[in-house]
Order: structure tokens, then sequence, then C-alpha cells
């Protein structure tokens, strides 16, 4: 059993801690002198030492750790882990049940109660990600609980420890059968290569699954459809399940055309038919304004931030402008899916800057659909920061 260490918590963070935003802030703690080891676990008290909650100690970019539970007789232990395993993995239970769709989160951190923990599902493989030292101390007893409960091929892991969320490179592979890779998942009756022992990423963004549908299913037939910042072209490739005239996916990185290749390939689509542009979607943006190129539909899925050689993006900053370009080159009646991931800002600022851009670019607009994170990144209320994802539909009207 580990040793508990108790923090006193400043007065005008125990209100939010109380009623259950489980993110202990750095600042939040007066004696933080006394957490020594990631992974210890703690134990918050008011000034008045009366109980607020249990956790552990890990450093990550968004704070100094997690509170597990909130009641006081609760220990972190075996039955601990195994009892938020087992309803996790209840919850998806219908996803387990799909032929259609063999790709899913079982596990999303805060939202499934433990911070700083996501599970993943790939057709039999967990990929587990630790985003702290401090969680990863834990390994042994998560995985007790995980392969007790689960029935799994092989386990594999990322570790993102430094409080910038960065991959640390290792062989990824934990236990149980080896992959074989790339491997074939399946979203919606769609075919994706996943790489679980390859680096950082593995190839497909599983929190996007509601908005792919949505362009094949609604929007792409018939379509010429833009994706930029594509990666590895999933939404291209759901676009051009759903009929899309022809797609452009356009990105940086070197590996995203053979990337690309690969995933219309796995679909028996032609790529030769597709256009696969590397690169900077700022420089591809001027030329497309310049050479007056026009689509009937353009998906913008920005990270956060980026640095390029030439540019630093930032969604907080930048996305408007960003936006401003991607009007000039959609066409009338055009739509266009504009797509964030930052956390830093939810959905009322980000229609700020929709409804900005369009201001100043002197276009008319509709909105037609937004989406949030799919019910399998579960996320709790208290915790609306969890709750990252902001996609919304736009229909440009003039
Ligand atoms: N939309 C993708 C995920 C995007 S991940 C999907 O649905 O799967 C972010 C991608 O942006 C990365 O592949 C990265 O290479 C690319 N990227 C970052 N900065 C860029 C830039 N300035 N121009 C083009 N691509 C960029």
């Amino acid at each position: 059993m580990k040793k508990e260490v108790i923090l006193k918590v400043k007065d005008n963070f125990v209100k939010e801690l109380k009623a259950g935003n489980p993110l202990i802030h750095s600042d939040a703690i007066m004696n933080g002198k006394d957490l020594k080891e990631e992974g210890a676990i703690i134990q918050l008290v008011d000034e008045r030492s009366r109980f607020i909650g249990r956790g552990y100690y890990g450093k990550q970019n968004k704070g100094t750790g997690w509170v597990l539970t909130q009641n006081e007789k609760e220990e972190l232990d075996q039955s601990f882990f195994d009892k938020k395993i087992k309803a996790a993995l209840s919850e998806r239970a219908t996803f387990f049940k799909s032929n259609d769709t063999t790709a899913f989160r079982v596990f999303n951190g805060e939202g499934d109660g433990i911070g700083g923990l996501t599970i993943d599902y790939f057709d039999g493989y967990y990929l587990l990600t630790w985003y702290s030292e401090g969680i990863y101390s834990f390994k042994e007893t998560i995985l007790h609980s995980l392969t007790a409960l689960a029935d799994y091929k092989g386990v594999y892991e990322k570790k993102r420890f430094n409080t910038k969320g960065t991959y640390v490179e290792d062989d990824d592979f934990v236990m149980g059968e080896r992959g074989e890779f790339p491997l074939i998942v399946k979203e919606n009756g769609v075919n994706f290569a996943v790489y679980l022992n390859d680096g950082a990423m593995v190839g497909v963004f599983l929190d996007q699954r509601d908005v792919r549908k949505t362009i094949r299913d609604q929007y792409a037939n018939g379509k010429t459809v833009l994706n930029m910042f594509s990666y590895t072209g999933a939404f291209s490739v759901f676009a051009a399940k759903g009929g899309a005239l022809k797609t452009t996916s356009v990105d940086l990185a070197n590996r995203s055309r053979a990337k690309t290749i690969e995933q219309f390939s796995i679909n028996a689509i032609d790529a030769e038919s597709q256009d696969i542009i590397v690169e900077d979607v700022f420089h591809y943006l001027k030329y497309a304004v310049k050479k007056q190129v026009a689509f009937d539909m353009v998906i913008l899925d920005p990270p956060s931030f980026a640095r390029s050689k030439k540019h630093t993006f930032s969604a907080a900053k930048d996305y408007k402008n960003l936006l401003k370009d991607t009007i000039a080159i959609t066409n009338k009646n055009g739509v266009i899916v504009a797509s964030t991931n930052a956390s830093g800002f939810g959905m009322k600022k980000f229609k700020g800057f929709i409804e900005g851009a369009f201001k100043e670019t002197g276009e008319k607009f509709k909105y037609m659909e937004e989406f949030s994170l799919p019910c399998d990144f579960k996320t709790i209320r208290e915790f609306p920061e969890g709750n990252y994802l902001k996609v919304v539909f736009i229909q440009k009207l003039s």
C-alpha cells in the first residue's frame, strides 16, 4: 500500500474540488513541497483539515494530479481500479458487439473516473495511454484489472509523460500477443490501417467517428471535397465512400502521402483518382485563393498548436484567419466543416471565430449542425475542459 501525503488546499480552490472537478491545480496546494514522488496517493483537505478528496500526484500539462474519489472511506486499491474499469467496459457493451465498428475508446480519463489514463480498443488489442509518471506507477494494478475483466489479444501503451504531453519513444508492446501491423480495424464499415507500435500516433483519431459518418452519409455525394490537415486522410476516405466527385487531401508531413494512399487502398478506392498534396496548408491556401480554386466542401481540422518552417499556428489566435481563407475557396452553398480540439476555449468562443470570419469577409452563412465528443469519449459535467472537441458544419450562403 502506498503512503498517503496530506495536502492542504487553498480556500479559493476548495469549492470547485468539492463540486467534483477532479483536476488538482499546482497552485491550489499550500504544502506542495511535501510532494516528492509521482504516483504518491494524496489526501486533499481544506485549511481546517476537513477531507475533500483522495487522488494521486502526477504532473501533466493540465495540473499536478487528479482526485479519484470524494469518499473518505474509499481506498485506491485493486478493487477501486477493478470497479472503474468494469463500469467503463460495460458502458461500451454495444460497441463491443458491433461488427461494423471495431475501434473505439474504452476508458476516457476523468470521464470514467481516472484522470490521466485513456484506453482505446482496436479489434482485440488495447492501447493504454499514460499521461504522467504518476498514473504510470499504477500500471501493474490497472493492467491486472483490465486483463482480468476483458478478452484481449494484446496490450500496447503510449507514454506521454512530460508536461507537454509529448510521446516517450519506446517499444510500446506490453503483453499478450504482438499484433501484425497494419492492423485493419473498422469504423462504420470503413477500414482503417492502424499501427500500435510506430510512434506517438496510430493512424486514426477515434473522436471524429460521428463527424466522418455524417460527412459520408449526408454531405459528400457528388461534391468536390478539400480536406486540410488531413493526416492519414480519414475524412477523405469517408467522403469518397459517400460518393464525393473527388477529394483533395493536404498535409505538411511527408508520411501523409503514403498513409493516405494506404487508407484509400484498403477501402478499394483508387488513390490515383484523388489528390494528395504534401504542403503547408497556409501555402496551399494562398495558392488556391490566387488561382480561384474552389470546393463544395472544405474540412478544416488543424492541431491546437503547430509550428512549420514559416508559420506558428495557434487555434485560439489564428482560427479566424484560417477560416477567412477557407471561406474564399468554398463555393456558394458549399459546406465548411470547422473542427478544433483546442481545450482552452469552448463552443461559444469557437462560434465567435466563425462569425467574425464571415463578418470580415462579408459572406453570409448558416449553421447546419455541430458535434462534440462521441459517447465512448465519456466526459463529466464537473470538468467541461474534458469535452475538448468542437465541430461545426457551416453552409456558405452567398
Ligand atoms: N484531420 C486529421 C487529423 C489532423 S492531425 C484526421 O482527421 O485524421 C494534424 C495534422 O496537421 C498532422 O498530420 C500534421 O502533419 C498536420 N499539420 C500541422 N501543421 C500543418 C501545416 N501548417 N500545414 C499542413 N499540415 C499541417
